[in-house]
């Protein structure tokens, strides 16, 4: 059952204490090294995937002192299906999803721009990924959707979930900042989500 909201948007009804949500890029898919490849065909510039510290890094060598951010939108651009289905899982993220799914209701909602979609659903079924349903239109806000949980590896996102009293799961990256998100808690692995869970 569905119902429509203000914004247009389509929101399951489910009880919302089994729905969890669950971000991709550096949560699912292990995103800097495909971003530290393009970075390196493209530009000649190597970085090395732990050196990426923070979003806002100024890429050395690039004349623009262009942020990795915007060459990962420069690089899903230019060529979605090299850059999004070129990704290597998460160590454990396709067994852990399939034991969240058998007992909680899993949600994909990633900020990945909506018409790239196709091409994230087409990476999780070639990686044995399953989940229940996939949020298209997810707000800047990802805790407006209902849920008990959200497990991603971006801080911001995280501590909207705590402030709106959802399970917040800060899934550990070189730039997640775990100060910016108090009273999340803070997994480094698929194993760790599950122990969240009980599922260990
Ligand atoms: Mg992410």
């Amino acid at each position: 059952m569905t119902t429509a909201r203000d914004d247009g948007d389509t929101t399951t009804t489910l009880d919302p204490a089994d729905r969890i949500l669950v971000d991709v890029d550096g949560t699912l898919a292990w995103q800097l090294p495909r971003a530290c490849q393009y970075l390196d065909e493209t530009y000649g510039v190597s970085l090395a995937p732990e050196e990426v510290v923070a979003w806002d890094y100024d890429i050395p060598g690039h004349d623009d002192h262009a942020h990795i951010g915007e060459l990962i939108v420069e690089a899903f651009e230019r060529d979605p299906e090299w850059y999004f289905g070129g990704m290597s899982p998460m160590a454990g993220a396709a067994d852990a999803l399939a034991r969240l799914s058998d007992t909680h209701h899993v949600a994909i909602a990633t900020h990945r721009p909506p018409e790239t979609h196709d091409y994230t659903r087409a990476w999780l079924r070639d990686h044995d990924i399953p989940y229940d349903e996939f949020v298209e239109q997810v707000p800047e806000n990802k805790a407006i959707l209902p849920g008990r949980a959200l497990v991603d590896d971006y801080h911001g996102n995280v501590a909207d979930a705590v402030e709106a009293g959802m399970e917040g799961l800060l899934f550990a990256q070189p730039y997640s900042d775990h100060a910016a998100c108090d009273g999340a808690t803070v997994v480094r692995s698929w194993a760790d989500v599950l122990r969240v869970f009980d599922l260990a």
